[in-house]
């Protein structure tokens, strides 16, 4: 959600700071605006901020801003609103007063009302209705010449989430950022320096870059960075190298990144499953969980927190877990743990899953779960996030930048990072060396089976076209198909807005099939596993009701592919890895019907890649 980015340095900023708000878009927002310092003449040293900002796209931003829009230092900002209507006056930056001191803000500041009256109080008449706007007059009213100290002073007072980025037309050249529950990073250039809150929007001027924690601040111009606590205590910092380029996060030839991030999935898994595979021991190396053996022996149940897309994989992984290492596990929704005070046990093992590592419900659970004694690990795809930073290991998926909203590479990467960490338990549990050496072979292949499916495009986007204009779906799958099911219902849901719901199969008689009709399709995963005979029976009970069925099954399959009407071949492999096969299917179905449909698959409506209010 939302972005902010700051330079300063020798060149012009506007276009710098366009390009690294046009980086950002792929997480949601719905207006941005730029701030940046001018001088006040030419040869002057007083300088005042000249200040921009739009609702809408950012290409609506870049037609009010001048090509020759002066200033080599200043902020930018893109606002997914929290607190006051999308309107142009409530898009960041917003100024203090005086109009000396602007600030960009990422969270919301929980305290806001109180801290409005109070500066209401005393005179500051307030020109938009966010929350945001009582920081830059917090700042004002603590400002004595230096704008590190006032921007402390003014932290001090805020309750709730920030990531800031602070400028004043009395100190030209510095920018004053700090973190709080929103991401933050600073980048170094050559003589130049810039802060984000997401790497993406710098990483065309520098792959050089330093992650701030919660409560750090940092003071920024173009020769460097110094980084502080709340107690004005020096902070040493690491500086990180990111090891992705540029091409990751651009689209090539692709219409939009989802196709692109659908079809690098040979590639994505291959790298989550890199090198981590030890087919000498058929067994799994996971350095990162940093668990010794003796400590990974202990653990007697495994339990998931996630949301979303990441949830599903969670669920996928707990089935998988208890089937194969004999293990009892759960997968549980963040948003819904968090405020039940769950039972913490020493012996069970928690797993936070978030692309992003910054998904605020996951990382709220992660918190309340350490608070009581739980281990806490993480699975991310994002290098140095804070769900990363703040668990005790885990596993990151290297999937690579995932720009598009609706997640699909990410998804199968977490799949494969399960599945690593089931081998790895079950070889230490009950698997046999010969069972385990055919396991890691088969989870090996699995790039090369999902190639394969990919290759079917054409058949899935002409079924897609056939049924896109249905008003609602079902998605049915029993056993590790349950939670593929309710992945592929998601994926329609949040790119098409086709109304989709996903279900276990032998639920559908309790209730939903009262649903069916000849205009709702049902679309059901159906693999050569023990349970094909069951939900080949529910397949035929919504046929005799006269419901159109799609089947997602394997090559060969005539029956099921006699009883559905259309019907989509995956390769036959062994039964426990088709929630790889079988959910590509159902993210090129979802891409198509909403390509069919005109939808804006990459930045769907109302959605936020990542998710980082509560
Ligand atoms: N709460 C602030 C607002 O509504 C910031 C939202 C954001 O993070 O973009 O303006």
């Amino acid at each position: 959600m939302c972005g902010i980015i700051g330079y300063a340095g020798p060149r012009q900023a506007a276009p710098i700071l366009l390009e690294g708000l046009k980086r950002m878009e792929y997480r949601g927002y719905d207006s941005s605006g730029i701030c940046v310092g001018t001088a006040d003449g030419a040869g002057s040293t007083s300088y005042s901020l000249a200040l921009v900002k739009k609702i809408g796209k950012i290409q609506a931003l870049r037609q009010v801003v001048p090509k020759d829009f002066p200033g080599s230092w200043g902020i930018g900002h893109t606002r997914w609103a929290t607190h006051g209507a999308v309107t142009d006056r409530n898009a960041h930056p917003l100024l203090d007063n005086s109009g000396r001191i602007a600030c960009v803000h990422n969270g919301i500041i929980e305290n806001y009302r109180a801290l409005r009256e109070m500066l209401e109080g005393e005179g500051v008449v307030f020109q938009s209705e966010t929350d945001s706007e009582v920081i830059p007059n917090l700042v004002a009213k603590y400002y004595e010449g230096d704008l590190e100290s006032a921007v402390k002073a003014a932290l001090a007072n805020l309750q709730g989430t920030y990531g800031i980025a602070v400028i004043h037309a009395a100190e030209p050249g510095r920018i004053v950022g700090a973190r709080n529950g929103s991401p933050l990073v600073i980048g170094i250039g050559d003589g130049e320096m810039f802060l984000a809150s997401d790497v993406t929007a710098m990483i065309s001027h520098t792959k050089q870059v330093v992650y701030l924690n919660d409560g750090e601040l940092v003071v920024v111009d173009s020769s460097g960075f110094r980084t502080t606590d709340r107690e004005d205590r020096h902070v040493d910092k690491k500086i990180e190298k990111v090891s992705w380029e540029l091409g990751a996060i651009e689209k090539g030839d692709y219409p939009c990144y989802m196709e692109k991030e659908i079809f690098e999935q040979p590639e994505s898994i291959e790298r989550a499953l890199g090198g981590r595979i030890d087919f000498e021991t058929a067994s799994a190396k996971l350095a990162g969980l940093n668990l010794d053996r003796r400590r990974l022996g202990e653990i007697s149940r495994v339990e998931v927190i996630a949301a979303g897309t990441s949830w599903h994989a969670g669920l996928v992984g707990v089935g998988l877990l208890e089937r194969m290492a004999r293990i009892p596990a759960s997968a549980e929704l963040a948003s819904e743990l968090r405020y039940r005070n769950p039972v913490v046990q020493r012996d069970s093992l928690y797993f936070a899953v978030s692309q992003s590592g910054e998904t605020a419900d996951t990382l709220y659970a992660l918190r309340e779960m350490q608070r009581k004694g739980g281990h806490v690990l993480g699975i991310c795809n994002v290098v140095g996030s804070t769900i990363a930073r703040e668990s005790e290991g885990g596993i990151y998926v290297h999937s690579g930048p995932e720009i598009a909203v609706a997640s699909t590479k990410a998804f199968t990467s977490q799949l494969a990072a399960f599945y690593l960490f089931s081998l790895l338990m079950s070889r230490m549990r009950d698997l046999s060396i010969s069972e385990g050496s055919r396991f890691a072979r088969a989870l090996a292949g699995v790039p090369e089976q999902v190639k394969k499916v990919l290759a079917g495009r054409d058949e899935i986007q002409r079924i897609a076209k056939k049924y896109s204009h249905s008003r609602d779906f079902l998605f049915l799958g029993r056993g590790l198909m349950y939670p593929i099911a309710l992945e592929g219902a998601l994926k329609l849901k949040e790119i098409s807005y086709i109304h989709a719901e996903g279900y276990a199969a032998g639920e559908i008689k309790h209730g939903p099939i009262a649903l069916v009709t000849p205009e709702v399709p049902s679309l059901f995963l159906v693999p050569d596993d023990e349970l094909r005979e069951k939900t080949l029976s529910n397949m035929k009970e919504i046929k005799a009701r006269g419901g159109p069925v799609i089947a997602v099954g394997v090559e060969g399959d005539d029956e099921v592919a006699a009883t559905a009407d259309d019907f989509i071949a995956t390769p036959r492999m062994d039964p426990r890895f088709y929630p790889f096969t079988m959910v590509v299917p159902l993210q090129l179905f979802a891409y198509f019907c909403a390509l069919d449909l005109g939808r804006d698959v990459d930045q769907p409506r109302n959605l936020a890649k990542s998710v980082t209010v509560e």
